[in-house]
């Protein structure tokens, strides 16, 4: 018997793992693969996903483990964007391999106490109204784990959601390209980037010691998970270009389309979707491990809170609610690109307009914090028109009785924050019955002198804030109780950290 049961040690699966057990919540991970594979999918972190780390502390070792990549392009679209002037504190992507973040997230789960259990493998679930029954299966034999809530981060073909009878709804596949993680015999024989030959166009992407080869796969067998050979990138690769690149050293082969497909529901009952499981898209953008992370980190206090008794009735709803959304704008956004990228002269009037729309620094802006996802923003009580309401607020420089800190420093215990600027007593006073799960910090924000009190939710989101007038506690009451609960009796109150 656990409180989570966490299938899939992905990115999702690793980073909620590492949310709940900041919660204090009883965490089982079970993941199919004795080890980490040895090939990667990933390379990339965006301005999201490091905004969302950094309000645990992970972001600055990740951060020294790659490279910052200044810009992002919008596929199909002959321009680069920049991540200046974005709404972020990490006006960047970072480079560094997918293995390497969950390498960095797995060891920090396990510091915090999980339980990850490396082949075992999910094979059946059922569900009742008190919990989750997983059959799970290792080299050794079967077992069986109850749980209070099972989460499937199992990826795209995820078990989890076949299991629970949730739809996944969307388009198949209509192109297939095939990678190749490769070594060139001559590495002067193909640039970086795209290089288009008679037959069609080659991508070349560097990476430690080797380069990322794709291009399309024009006859596709039957069965897609046919492998892939070397022999077979090759003739491709040739026949695109029109002349012969000798490619060896094959590290993983592998072909992928361009479905996209959403989960009808993030959560049935007990039993909850994230990452891959909940979405898939093509890769453009490279954004599947940042959403993946984003997903872990909306759901992670929830379901904290739901599992200890706290939660309003609605919170693990406002999972699939905020999630889905987002989720839906990501395959939005990325069919979008694999669009813009057809070789078809119906698309010239369209992407003139969007190259001249990227090309203005407004334009740029609204593209980048798209395809990032920084332009996340989660409805909210309604409440003030200020522009952070709902979305992440910036790490602000903060002074507190402590001594200096900032936003996401404040948030680093997983708890939400109430920010008092006000040097009174009323906001204080008024959130006094939420002590117990809420942070109240009184503290100056010299860059800020208009703030006077910001609510964040543990993920970082700004759930409540006011910035003037006479009455600073207007609303608060309302956002407090809308995520989390009733107030509490004032000697439970007590109980809450504050500065
Ligand atoms: C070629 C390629 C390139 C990509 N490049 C990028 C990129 O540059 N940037 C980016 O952000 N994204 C990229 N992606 C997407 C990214 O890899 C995924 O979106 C991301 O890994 C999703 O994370 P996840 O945790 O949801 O699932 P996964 O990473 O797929 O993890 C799921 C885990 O569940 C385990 N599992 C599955 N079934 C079971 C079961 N029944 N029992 C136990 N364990 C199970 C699996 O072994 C796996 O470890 C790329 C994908 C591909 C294919």
């Amino acid at each position: 018997m656990t409180e989570a049961l966490i299938v899939g040690a992905g990115p999702a699966g690793l980073l909620l793992a590492c949310e709940l057990r900041t919660a204090g919540v009883d965490t089982v991970v079970v993941e199919r693969h004795a080890q980490r594979p040895d090939f990667c999918r990933g390379f990339n972190l965006n301005a999201r996903a490091l905004d969302l780390l950094a309000r645990r502390g992970l972001a600055e070792r990740l951060i020294g483990e790659g490279w910052q990549v200044p810009h992002a392009a919008f596929s199909g679209l002959p321009v680069t964007l920049t991540l200046a002037g974005a709404h972020t504190d990490h006006p960047y992507s970072l480079g560094i391999p997918q293995t390497k973040v969950e390498d960095i997230l797995e060891a920090h789960a396990v510091d915090l106490g999980a339980d990850i259990r490396r082949g075992h493998e999910l094979r059946a679930l059922e569900q009742d109204s008190e919990s989750v029954t997983a059959t799970v299966t290792t080299g050794a034999g079967e077992y069986r784990v109850r749980a209070a809530y099972l989460i499937g981060c199992d990826g795209g073909r995820s078990t989890v959601r076949k299991q629970a009878g949730i739809d996944f709804p969307g388009t198949e596949a209509t192109r297939f390209s095939l990678l190749g993680d490769v070594e060139l015999a001559d590495p002067e024989a193909l640039p970086f980037g795209a290089t288009t030959g008679p037959g069609g166009t080659v991508f070349v992407i560097p990476r430690p010691g080797y380069v990322r080869l794709i291009t399309t796969d024009r006859n596709p067998p039957e069965d897609k998970d046919t492998p892939v050979t070397l022999g077979l990138l090759q003739t491709a690769v040739d026949d695109a270009l029109g002349r012969h690149v000798e490619l060896r050293a094959a590290r993983w082969l592998t072909r992928f389309g361009n479905a996209a497909r959403q989960a009808s529901e993030y959560v049935r009952g007990r039993v909850i979707l994230a990452g891959d499981a909940a979405h898939i898209h093509p890769p453009a953008g490279a954004i599947g491990v940042n959403v993946a992370l984003d997903d872990a980190f909306n759901l992670g206090w929830k379901l904290a809170a739901t599992v200890r008794g706290t939660a309003p009735a609605h919170l693990l709803d406002s999972y699939h609610t905020e999630r889905h959304t987002a989720g839906a704008h990501v395959l939005a956004n990325t069919r979008a690109q694999v669009l813009l990228g057809e070789a078809d002269d119906r698309l010239g009037p369209l992407t003139d307009l969007l190259t001249r729309v990227a090309s203005h620094p407004a334009g740029n802006r609204a593209l980048v914090e798209t395809i990032t996802g920084l332009d996340t923003r989660y409805e909210m009580p309604p409440d003030s028109d200020h522009p952070w309401l709902g979305r992440l607020a910036p790490d602000l420089a903060l002074t507190t009785g402590d001594g200096r800190t900032s936003l996401a420093g404040l948030l680093a215990s997983g708890r939400a924050v109430l920010l008092d600027l006000t040097g009174g007593t009323t906001v204080r006073e008024s959130a006094a019955g939420w002590a117990d799960r809420v942070d109240i910090v009184t503290a100056t924000c010299p860059d800020h002198p208009e703030l006077r009190a910001i609510l964040l939710r543990p993920d970082g989101h700004t759930a409540w804030l006011r910035t003037a007038g006479p009455d600073h506690a207007d609303g608060l009451h309302q956002a407090l109780q809308h995520w989390h609960g009733p107030a509490a009796p004032s000697d439970a109150a007590s109980v809450g950290t504050s500065h």
